[in-house]
């Protein structure tokens, strides 16, 4: 029998997480201070996120250590699977060997636990009463809700107004762990109130949902917020997806030539793809890394690189970053998780050093590639992780046409059993293809007056 699931035990849990700015030919620039356009010290950081947070969001260590607490909370659901998609080959009748690891495993469901336990677990070293926080699809939201509950912190999620009608189970898992659960925009902030009096129909979007939970959280001693994606932290976190998958590789007796993830603000991606980047830049590999993302919210494969804020009000610092434009909002695709104008500043770093490369998919493309997953596989992806899966396919493909034989690993990074509505709109021929035109974009773009980034 060949080995489908490949595992590995609990005592093999990295012990540490991959820093991969330690490892970059060029830095990331800093963020700057949107009134004075200077570049701003961690510090600013400092009425959002707790001290050791703002500490890893900016050291230069090549490694860092996984507290005992977190690893034990990690072993709920860690070491997650590893699996050889013998069934998806097949389906598609390719030379390409293809491999999966599964982040469906974890208790909300996807990978964001991975940086929801030491999030919440540091805020709590520091005394932190209260995090409020942003959710698109409800996956972040329902993470941190989990991890929370834990730690025994208060937890006030924003949900994307769209999301929050589509998905009222996502909000109920939130609730089972103890979370307060509002629509965004809300009445709450004064950003929401902004946003509801020139559009009271505002479907929402990641970008005011941001805006709303860190005006609550800049507002009041006893509450941080905390962020799901796009930071640096947070895809510091996430490398444990990657080191995991090279040791279940090594035990495999493969090595991938090209790794996907899907792509929202980038830290599946980066947990993912950074440990097998460290092996290019170390060891002279030449594993290609391709982020998957939807082309009704293209910011990597149609976006300029410039500093931007990384939310919708502008209340954050400014970020140097593939963007769509701030208050760019992507049309109400089911995958809310890639609903975000930018992507995080180390991505954006290495796409413009071409140490990475994206590809962007269309909405129909993409349930099309899913289910065909989920008939080869068993496993009903979540929407975002369709994205990768798209591209998966078209690489094995590629191989076919070729005649060639690559080993391509892809991160499928959540189940999609909460997102059934979706799946039920695509096979009652609800989901259309979605054209977005150039002359979009650069109205969004050129509403911008961020400074821009010299070649
Ligand atoms: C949040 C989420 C994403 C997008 O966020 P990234 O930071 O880019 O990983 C993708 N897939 C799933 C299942 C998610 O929950």
């Amino acid at each position: 029998m060949n080995t489908r699931k490949i595992l590995l035990e609990e005592s093999e849990i990295p012990e540490n997480w991959y820093n991969i700015i330690a490892d970059m030919p060029n830095k990331p620039l800093p963020p700057l201070h949107p009134g004075t356009l200077q570049p701003i010290g961690p510090d600013a950081l400092a009425p959002l996120f707790p001290e050791a947070l703002i500490k890893q969001e900016v050291t230069s260590d090549k490694w860092v250590a996984i507290p005992d607490e977190v690893r034990h909370m990690y072993s709920i659901w860690r070491p997650t699977p590893l699996y050889r998609a013998y069934g998806l080959e097949k389906a598609l009748d390719t030379p390409a060997k293809i491999y999966y690891k599964y982040e469906g495993v974890s208790p909300s469901g996807s990978h964001k636990p991975n940086t929801a336990i030491p999030q919440a677990y540091y805020n709590k070293q520091e005394g932190i009463k209260r995090i409020t926080t942003e959710t698109g699809a409800g996956q972040w939201g329902s993470a941190l809700s989990f991890a929370c509950q834990h730690f025994g912190i208060k937890c006030e999620v924003y949900m994307v107004k769209l999301s929050y009608q589509d998905k009222p189970y996502r909000k109920m898992m939130m609730n089972t762990w103890g979370a307060d659960v509002y629509p965004s925009p809300s009445d709450r902030t004064q950003a929401g109130r902004n946003i509801l009096a020139a559009n009271p129909d505002s479907p929402g979007s990641l970008g005011i949902a941001i805006s709303e939970a860190v005006e609550m959280a800049a507002t009041r001693d006893d509450t941080k917020y905390a962020l799901g994606s796009v930071l640096n932290h947070v895809k510091l976190h996430q490398t444990i997806i990657g080191l995991e998958a090279i040791k279940q590789l090594e035990k495999a007796g493969d090595m991938p030539d090209i790794v996907i993830a899907p792509f929202g603000g980038g830290s599946n991606f980066a947990g993912l793809a950074f440990p097998f980047l460290r092996l290019n830049m170390e060891e002279g590999k030449n594993i290609r890394c391709i982020a998957s993302e939807p082309a009704s919210c293209p910011k990597l494969t149609r976006g300029v690189f410039r500093y931007d804020f990384g939310d919708t009000a502008g209340m954050t610092p400014l970020l140097p970053m593939y963007t769509l434009g701030h208050d760019f909002i992507p049309a109400p695709i089911h995958a809310g998780g890639l609903r975000y104008h930018g992507a995080g500043v180390i991505v954006s770093q290495l796409l413009r050093d071409k140490l990475i490369e994206a590809q962007a998919h269309d909405n129909l493309e993409i349930f099309e590639a899913g289910v065909q997953f989920a008939r080869a596989e068993g496993i009903i992806p979540a929407p975002e992780a369709n994205h990768g899966i798209a591209t998966a396919i078209a690489e094995a493909k590629k191989c076919k046409e070729e005649g060639t034989s690559k080993t391509i690993l892809f991160n499928l990074c959540g189940h999609g059993n909460f997102d059934m509505k979706a799946y039920d709109d695509y096979f009652s021929g609800k989901i259309k293809q979605h054209e977005l035109t150039q002359a979009e974009i650069d109205t969004s773009i050129a509403r911008l007056n961020t400074p821009l980034i010299p070649a």
